[in-house]
């Protein structure tokens, strides 16, 4: 299992944004002067992100170069994102909301959902985005938590799964509808848009005030609202510069939906404060239309995850062969471990490897990376990002002790970057646990090895304990992958009575195989192998597809609540359920 090193060229790393000294010349406040800031010593991301470029001359360079379902095709430049968000700024403000109101968006990945969440920004409220593909439950809890003043959707969206309740949300006051008409009681964008003044002082927000609210994937159990501020377009600024290589004019494409903190974070404001030019595809994974949207687009920069690569991986390397995907210079993945098998096929596919780096909602931005100039371990999630103290430690109660090299503990991270969030939307007692020892504990188990590279070894929850071993389900399911057969695994840990636990796999497989008995023995030996006989899976079950979030996480804790009989929990985000 155990992948050679990609050691990168001379060439290659000094073309990183990210050099050694650079890494050492690091500091917040420097990093902090690479944005122009606010008369005053204000701060707001918005201007951070649009206004600044123009001031500076660069109004018509394209910012925005978006791909419709139906093969439309749009281009904002900077200019234009600039006057939008200035009138959407306009029109929420002329009807009476404030800075510090709450501003939701349900919207498939439209130009508006853009110029919305910037001209929310801009105006000094509050931006929460959320999935379009949720149903009208987890759409009515998510706003009822954030209190929603107002609202930016579809129409169809309204009628289908927000009518029915919207009036007993008590805070809510405006329903604003993409397009050129609105169903009664809310407000058609287009027309209003138009009538709005195109000039629009931004607000003095503080660094301090709050920005963003993000609700975590509920992976783990019912999701969290993260609670993000100003400050943190200096970490957006940083890692878009130092973990994904932006450099102003770069070809960029995040293929994460705004509806989670990657696709605000790295699909919308890190990308546009450093000034690259980005794609958005409002269309979802196809993999046909990915390979030429890359080749086509001559994308440079691409941040995609484990699951679309998975996808792409199930497919088999002949269908990317016929594409030409020279443009590409820096490949990274989040959002779920990285298989070695997957950072090597990126690497013989594309020409380059997949970059692994690891953060959650609750950080704002990316914390631990590969970057361009560091040999890649595969399997590996990187080293911190400059400005980031990470540690491995274990906590008994309120003590936290350090573990360790080698050693398997909690991943921990020293408070004081910019986009750690402020707070868990009215979950005091829940955000304090999250603290202890000086530190802030992610939730996730992870190595450090001799080099300073982490590991992630899997989720707290997750984790299994067979026969006095600690063993993560990344660790299980990276061997399964390495099957010829297998696309997608799980694993879980059962109880059983002599061992503790007893490994359980959960695996879908490429096309082509079909489930048999021989198939599962033949499985269950290559995991025993590699893994040895205390952690291999005792069983292997065969599933079409994986119980996923709609980030497109594995949901390992409900196989297990399936498989126990317990009750399976909050499953708002869940995707695709074909067992
Ligand atoms: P919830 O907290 O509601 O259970 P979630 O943790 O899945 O949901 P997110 O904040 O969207 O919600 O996901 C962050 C988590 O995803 C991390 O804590 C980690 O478990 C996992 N993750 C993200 N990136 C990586 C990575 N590169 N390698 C391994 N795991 C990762
Ligand atoms: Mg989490």
């Amino acid at each position: 299992m155990v992948r050679p090193t990609i050691t990168k060229s001379a060439e290659e790393r000094a073309a990183a944004t990210l050099t050694d000294a650079v890494r050492r010349a690091f500091t917040w406040d420097k990093a902090r002067e690479m944005l122009d800031g606010l008369p005053g010593g204000g701060l707001n991301i918005a201007h951070e992100a649009v206004d600044r470029h123009v001031a500076a001359g660069h109004g018509a360079q394209e910012a925005i170069r978006w791909f419709g379902k139906d093969g439309s095709r749009r281009s904002l430049t900077y200019a234009d994102l600039a006057e939008r968000t200035a009138r959407f700024a306009s029109l929420i403000t002329d009807r009476g909301l404030r800075p510090g109101d709450r501003l939701f968006a349900i919207s498939d990945r439209v130009p508006e959902l853009y110029t919305a969440a910037l001209g929310t920004l801009k105006a000094g409220l509050v931006f929460s985005p959320l999935f379009s593909a949720f149903g009208p439950d987890p759409i009515r809890m998510r706003m009822e938590i954030g209190e929603a003043t107002a609202l930016v959707t579809d129409a169809g969206t309204y009628r289908r799964k927000i009518a029915a309740w919207r009036d007993q949300i008590p805070s809510l006051r405006l329903v604003l509808i993409i397009g050129d008409d609105a169903p009664e009681g809310c407000v058609a964008l287009a027309p209003a848009m138009a009538a709005a003044s195109a000039r629009f002082e931004v607000a003095q927000t503080r660094p301090e005030d709050p920005a963003l609210i993000h609700f975590t994937s509920g992976t783990t159990g019912r999701p969290k609202g993260a609670v993000h501020v100003h400050a943190a377009v200096v970490m957006h600024a940083e890692t878009g510069r130092y973990a994904l290589e932006m450099r102003p004019g770069t070809r960029y494409w995040c293929t994460a939906d705004p509806g989670w903190v990657t696709g605000t974070s790295y699909g919308i404001i890190a990308p546009l404060v450093n000034r690259v030019t980005m794609i958005v595809d409002e269309a979802d994974f196809d993999l046909g239309r990915w390979y030429s949207m890359l080749e086509r687009e001559r994308i440079a920069v691409w941040y995609t995850a484990p699951t679309a690569i998975r996808m792409m991986m199930r497919a088999g390397k002949d269908a990317a062969a016929a594409h030409d995907f020279s443009a590409l210079r820096f490949l990274a993945s989040v959002g779920e471990p990285l298989n070695p098998e997957a950072v090597v096929w990126g690497n013989e596919v594309f020409g380059r490897p997949f970059h692994d780096n690891w953060w959650q909602t609750e950080t704002g931005g990316i914390m631990i990376a590969n970057t361009r100039a560091m040999d890649i371990r595969p399997g590996s999630m990187g080293k911190p990002l400059p400005g980031v103290e990470a540690g491995i430690v274990r906590r008994e109660g309120d003590a936290v002790t350090d573990c360790a090299t080698g050693e398997i503990g909690e991943l921990a991270l020293r408070p004081g970057w910019p986009s750690m969030m402020r707070a868990y939307l009215n979950e005091e007692a829940r955000y304090r646990k999250c603290f202890a020892g000086g530190w802030y504990l992610t939730g996730d188990l992870a190595m450090r090895d001799g080099d300073g590279y982490f590991w992630f070894v899997g989720r707290a929850d997750d984790l299994i304990k067979s026969s006095g071993h600690l063993t993560g389900p990344f660790e299980v399911e990276s061997a399964l992958l390495e099957h010829p057969a297998v696309a997608e695994a799980a694993a879980i840990g059962l109880p059983d009575e002599t061992a503790g636990e007893v490994v359980k796999a959960y695996v879908a497989l490429k096309p082509g195989f079909v489930p048999s008995e021989a198939l599962e023995r033949e499985i269950r030996g290559l995991a025993r192998r590699k893994l040895g006989p205390a952690v291999a899976p005792r069983e292997v079950a065969f599933r079409k597809t994986l119980p996923k979030t709609r980030s497109g996480k594995i949901m390992r804790r409900l196989l297990k609540a399936r498989e126990l009989g317990l009750p399976e929990g909050d499953i708002s985000t869940l995707e695709s359920d074909e067992t």
